[in-house]
């Protein structure tokens, strides 16, 4: 993010763009989906716990709904732009997709920096932000869910402001919710999980067991922790964390030599991913600095925190060792280090396919929520299971067939289900 020069909507475009020439998709069809189909910017006041009043400025993009209701988190970030959530909202209509869930792509945003605000200000915030777009969103239009730095109790605030403007209950207006109010469980866990069930689906077509692998991690948030709870369990071990550290103003890695202790670290992290560096030092992990996770000598590299953070200044310090990317951010490698991720030949596993357990996992909830009846864990775990692994099923058998690399496959998919719902629908 500090990369002036990169934008994000301008990388999801040319992805878009160059898939679209691949497929020979009509010329109709790409003006539609290269752009998002509707936005909202607003302005929303805060009255701040001293009395004093504070504006921050929102988005809602919606890129896409003829295959469904659009679907996508809302993210509270100091440095988000018009064009960030562009990109993602763009991101989640082909994550939609591709796992083949009957939902469009749309993406909030909020400047600020919820380090800063206490929880009533976070509260009004939250409520804010629906009040301006009520209108514009619900159960069957777009349905928002956690994303960085916004979570279960962020999204109880919105709803009931949502309920309150609506006058009646609509649980299905937005997920990631709490378990006790309308949450599925395996919400929680979902999108790192499924990083892991397609890593575990792509190491046995490459041959590799995962209990011979490590991983280096960058990241200590909701998908990360998850991911590598559940990579432990595979028997892989986890080499090294990286994670912010806001009272350093800096990212740190951790490293342990014979592997790191995810419950003891994630028992000593704060709700935005951050882990105590004194009681990690206490417990005998050594501080590496913030970026040092891209150059561990390990068998799989995951970026699981924000966009455009393998780039052409470190990915030349990717070990050799490195067999697999597992994008588990949205957006995380830049274009000209992909192309070298590509020529060295890493197994790679694209964010959007990587990373679609957590809206699989929502469309579940809001399945459970408008029925107004909720599954067992193991349930839905297991059909999140199944989703991911045939969606990575199809990614593989396209990419292998036709030699193409593991993105543009995904895309290659992805874009020709869109592109069929707006052709099926009259539109273009
Ligand atoms: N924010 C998550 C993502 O980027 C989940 C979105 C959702 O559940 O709607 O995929």
């Amino acid at each position: 993010m500090e990369d002036k020069s990169y934008n994000p909507f301008v990388h999801a475009q040319a992805q878009f763009d160059k898939v679209a020439a691949i497929i020979g998709l009509d010329e109709a069809t790409r003006d539609l989906l290269r752009q998002p189909m509707r936005e909202h910017h607003v302005l929303i006041p805060v009255r701040m716990d001293d009395g004093t009043t504070k504006i921050f400025k929102g988005f809602r993009v919606m890129h896409n709904d003829a295959r469904g209701p659009a679907k996508g988190g809302i993210r509270f970030h100091p440095q988000e732009t018009a064009d960030t959530v562009r990109a993602l909202a763009m991101w989640m209509t082909w994550k939609c997709a591709v796992v083949n869930i009957p939902l469009g792509g749309g993406k909030g945003g909020v400047i600020c920096d919820p380090h800063n605000l206490t929880e009533t200000e976070q509260e009004r915030l939250c409520r804010g932000w629906i009040r301006n777009l009520a209108k514009e969103m619900g159960p069957c239009i777009d349905v928002p869910a956690p994303d960085v730095m916004t979570n279960a109790k962020h999204m109880l605030w919105m709803l009931d402001e949502f309920e309150a403007i609506h006058g009646g209950k609509y649980p299905g207006f937005i997920t990631g919710k709490p378990i006790e109010m309308g949450g599925s469980l395996g919400r929680t866990e979902a999108t790192g999980f499924g990083t892991i069930y397609v890593l575990r689906e792509a190491l046995k077509d490459l041959g590799i067991k995962p209990e011979n692998t490590s991983i280096s991690i960058q990241g200590f948030g909701n998908v990360s922790q998850f991911a590598a709870r559940k990579f432990s369990e595979l028997g892989g071990k986890i080499a090294a964390v990286s994670c912010w550290d806001n009272a350093d103003k800096t990212s740190h890695t951790y490293f342990k030599k014979d592997g790191l202790d995810v419950d003891m670290l994630a028992s000593i992290t704060n709700t935005f991913g951050c882990i105590n560096k004194e009681k990690a030092v206490a417990a005998g992990y050594e501080i590496l600095p913030g970026d040092a996770w891209v150059e561990q000598d390990v068998d799989i590299l995951m970026p699981a925190a924000l966009e455009n953070q393998i780039t052409s200044a470190n990915v030349n310090r990717i070990s050799e060792k490195v067999k697999v990317l597992l994008e588990g951010a949205n957006g995380p490698t830049a274009p000209e280090a992909d192309e070298v991720i590509r020529a060295r030949g890493i197994f790679l596993l694209p964010d959007f396919l990587a990373n679609a357990g957590g809206v699989t996992c929502s469309y579940f909830e809001q399945v459970q929520s408008n029925m107004n009846y909720y599954w067992e864990k193991d349930e839905v775990l297991e059909r999140l299971d199944a989703k991911m692994t045939s969606a990575y099923r199809a990614v593989q058998d396209l990419a292998r067939s036709k030699g193409l690399y593991m993105r543009d496959a995904a895309y290659v998919i992805a874009i020709n289900r869109v592109a069929q719902a707006v052709k099926m629908r009259g539109w273009v």
